[in-house]
This record gives C-alpha cells, structure tokens and sequence, in this order.
C-alpha cells in the first residue's frame, strides 16, 4: 500500500511517500514559498534529486505538481498516481475533540476547523492540504494524525491553568501540548528497547529540535508535558522564550508601548537562543560561537541547559520511578555536549551519564546511561513521518 504523508503549513507542503506494511521510504520532498517569489520543490525519489524553480501560486497547484512528479517515472516515480492509496495529515491541532488518529470524515473536518482559534497559524493550512488532496484523490482514504492527540491523557490537574475556570468552561483555555507523535513514537522505541511493555514504562521523553518540548509518560501514556495552550510555553527554544513571567506582556506593553502583536512576535520569533545570544536559534552554531568566546552564545546555552534540567527534576516528582530519560530531536538525537551539560549532577536524582557512550551516540538509538544508573538514558532518533504512515496505514487497511 502506497502512503503519501502530509504537512501542509501555510507556505509550504512537506510530503514522504511510503510503502507500507514494508515501511519503505519510496521518496521525500518539499515545496516552498507558495504564493510567494521564488517558489521550489526539491524532491527525492530513490536515487533521482528534482529541483523545480517555476512559481507556485497555490496549495492545489503545488500538490498537484508534486503528485506529477510522485508518479512520473522518468523522475523516479511510481508510474500511476491511482497507486497512492491512502494519505495521512499533520494536523497540529485537536483540541478536545481527538484523543488519537482519525479518519477525516466531514464532521472531523468541522471539528479540525472548530479548532482553528486555538492555532491560527496552522490548522487553516493543514485543513487546506487535507481539502485540497481530497480534491485530487477523490476517495482515497484521509487519515489525520493530531500532535496534541498523545497529551489528551493528561489529567486535569496537569491540564487546567490555575486561572478562572470560567475561562476553560467557555473558551477551553488549558494545556494542550504538542509534538505529540513524537513522544509517542520515541515512547514506543524506548520501551521495545527497554524490553518493556509499554503500559509499565515511565520515561521522561525530551524532544529538542528548533521546537522544544518534554514529556512525563507514565505507563506509555503522556501525564504531563512543557508545551500549553499554544507551542510557546515550556523549555527556552530557538526562538521562542518558553516559561515566563506572564506578567511581562503587561511590563513591556507599559514600559515600551509595544501593541499585543509585537509582543507576540518578541517572544516567538525573536526570544530564546537567538534573542539571548543574538547570533543564532541554531545549536551548533552557538556550540561553534561559545568555543570560539562568545560569552553570550554560552549564556544562551546556559539557561537552555538548565531549563531542561529543570523539567527533568520536575517530571521525575510527576513519576515517581522513571525507567529512561530519552533525548530526541535534532540536538537531543546529536548533541553529544549538550546533553552532558542538562545531565551533569544528576546522579542523586539517578541519572548517571557514561560519557564515552554518550559521546559516540550521535544520530542513532543507543544508552548512554553507566551500567549502575538507576535509570537509562537513551538516545532514540524520532520519525513522526513514519508513524502518520503507520497510523494511517493501520486506519486505511481495516
Ligand atoms: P525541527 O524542529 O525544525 O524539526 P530539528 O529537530 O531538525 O528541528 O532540530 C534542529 C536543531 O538541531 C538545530 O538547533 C540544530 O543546530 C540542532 N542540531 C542538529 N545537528 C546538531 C549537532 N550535530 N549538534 C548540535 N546541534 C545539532
């Protein structure tokens, strides 16, 4: 079965074609800048590399051009495009209304568009590639695969915000939390490699990328996470500030006279390591700047540290026992330094570091936890495709 995977945003189609049960990855691409000059696709099927510069005015322009190269075999492709047979969404956003995966129906397509106050920036674009895909594969099963869905099993004493309830009752302002498949898929590697059932492992899941976010999982199911309300709340970020003070947007509203749009752009685009450092969101450029003496590229990365530090602390009082800690992401998955610095000290909370291991895990699944460590420390590299291909291969084949 032939599973094209989508993440649609608002300028830009992210797409992986597999083949499942196998779990092949038949090609992968982007299209970029839609709607704006200088749109491209660069695609990947097998061996074959495609680079188009043509402009690109509309998601249904674009889909269909990747569906055109998808199935053009003098690129590589697969050579009928009814050959695609199911197709599984990136839907950042389902509220309430969606505890796991499921297949879009035209009430979940009304649910996924009730959710839209909640993420602006992203559900109208995602419902847009699942509308617009409906379009070009008339019946073809559409799955929809939701990144707050894994931390619907919060309880509510994680999920209500100590302010008044009438505000969860009537606008449903609580913590949501995101990258939710990958927790889930990072959980699922983490107990097979544990040897555990899953419904008695406890894990603390990192997730560090250019986003950052952690979880406390108790049993395989989320209990507690960084992120909230929108994706801004947690751990420090590339550009975004995580934890503050709220009281902050009232201060510099004053203080500044800065509108509620400029404060919102300070603090997602213009905060964490880039507003700190003010050199770079990127990891490894600011490892590369701290070693050649940038002090505030070493501040930056010294309060990113000690903010996951933190929640580790806090997500081991969540659980109790925890079984692994797991770093996934660009920098947990590749940065050896970085998570020395998070773990160092550690050891009363059991969390012992073997730092040659540590410093060879790069970029696959390894532990990196001494062999008397209470807990294990793991790397696992995550694959939020591949499991929207699995959610929607196991939907799409029933
Ligand atoms: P996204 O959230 O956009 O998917 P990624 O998960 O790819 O992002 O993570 C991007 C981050 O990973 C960047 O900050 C990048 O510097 C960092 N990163 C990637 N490789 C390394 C590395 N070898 N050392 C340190 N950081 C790295």
């Amino acid at each position: 079965m032939k599973i094209l995977v989508i993440n649609s945003g608002s300028s830009s189609i992210k797409f992986e074609l597999f083949d499942m049960p196998a779990e092949n990855r038949l090609a992968r691409g982007i299209l970029q800048r839609i709607g704006e000059p200088g749109s491209q696709l660069t695609c990947s099927i097998g061996e074959v590399r495609t680079r188009l510069d043509q402009p690109i005015a509309t998601h249904e322009q674009g889909l269909g051009l990747i569906v055109e190269i998808l199935t053009d075999p003098a690129r590589g492709g697969i050579d009928d495009d009814a050959r695609i047979d199911a197709i599984g969404h990136r839907v950042v956003h389902g509220g309430e209304s969606f505890s796991e995966t499921a297949l879009i129906t035209g009430e979940v397509e009304r649910a996924i568009e009730a959710n839209s106050a909640l993420a602006p920036l992203h559900n109208p674009p995602n419902l847009m590639g699942i509308r617009v895909a409906r379009r070009l594969f008339p019946g073809v099963p559409q799955v929809a695969v939701f990144d707050t869905a894994f931390h619907q099993t919060m309880p509510e004493h994680a999920y209500l915000y100590p302010v008044p309830l009438e505000l969860y009752d009537s606008l449903k302002v609580r913590r949501y939390g995101f990258h939710g498949t990958s927790h889930r898929f990072v959980t699922m590697q983490a107990a097979g490699f544990l040897e555990r059932p899953i419904a008695e492992t406890n894990l603390i899941t990192c997730h560090l990328g250019n986003g950052c976010s952690m979880a406390a999982v108790r049993g395989g199911r989320s209990i507690d996470t960084s992120m909230g309300l929108t994706p801004l709340e947690g751990l420090m970020m590339g550009t975004r500030s995580g934890d503050i003070d709220p009281a902050l947007v009232v201060f510099l509203h004053n203080a500044r006279k800065l509108s509620i749009a400029e404060i919102d752009t300070l603090l997602n685009k213009q905060s964490g390591l880039l507003g700190v450092s003010g050199v770079s969101n990127d990891v490894r450029t600011l490892l590369e700047a701290e070693a050649a003496g940038n002090e505030r590229a070493a501040r930056a990365l010294d309060i990113y540290c000690y903010r996951v530090r933190k929640y580790i602390g806090a997500y081991t009082a969540a659980l109790g026992t925890v079984h692994a800690v797991v770093f996934t992401a660009g920098v947990g998955e590749n940065s050896p330094a970085i998570r020395e610095r998070v773990l160092e000290g550690l050891g009363p909370l059991g969390y012992y570091l073997d730092h040659e291991a540590n410093t060879t895990a790069v970029g696959r699944l390894a532990d990196i936890s001494t062999p008397d460590s209470p807990a294990r420390i793991l790397v696992v590299p995550t694959d939020e495709e591949l499991l929207i291909a699995r959610d929607t291969y196991r939907i799409a084949a029933r």
